[in-house]
């Protein structure tokens, strides 16, 4: 989706700090990170959010999932939270589906 912030970012059109890219999946570091540790995970294909998946997409959101993991491991972290914000009233502000993976000290409440 052209008008898609995150769309635009797997495009290479806005530039991110990749901490990790498969062909369905990317993870870069969140902008104004609110943790020591602040990655956001995306597939790469325009997804809203978990409410807007489809049959067919699950096991996308599978493998999305497992690139947390192997992100945690790169990464070294020896615990991580894991968020993804569901619609405006979510709290969800780029409706490009994403996961946050946070960690370090002073992680923020949930
Ligand atoms: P959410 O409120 O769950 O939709 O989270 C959106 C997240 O995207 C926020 O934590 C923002 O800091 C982050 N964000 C916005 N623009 C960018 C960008 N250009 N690169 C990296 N992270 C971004
Ligand atoms: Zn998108």
């Amino acid at each position: 989706m052209t008008d898609c912030l995150f769309c635009n970012i797997v495009a290479g059109n806005i530039p991110c700090d990749t901490v990790y890219e498969d062909s369905e999946v990317l993870a870069f570091r969140d902008i104004n990170p609110k943790a020591d540790t602040h990655i956001l995970v995306i597939p790469k294909q325009h997804i809203v959010n978990l409410a807007d998946v489809s049959e067919q997409q699950w096991p996308l959101v599978g493998r999305v999932l497992q690139s947390i993991n192997k992100v945690a491991q790169q990464e070294s972290l020896e615990g991580f939270r894991v968020i993804t914000n569901n619609g405006e009233k979510g709290g969800q502000e780029v409706f490009h589906m994403h996961w946050h993976v946070l960690a370090g000290k002073n992680l923020p409440g949930f």
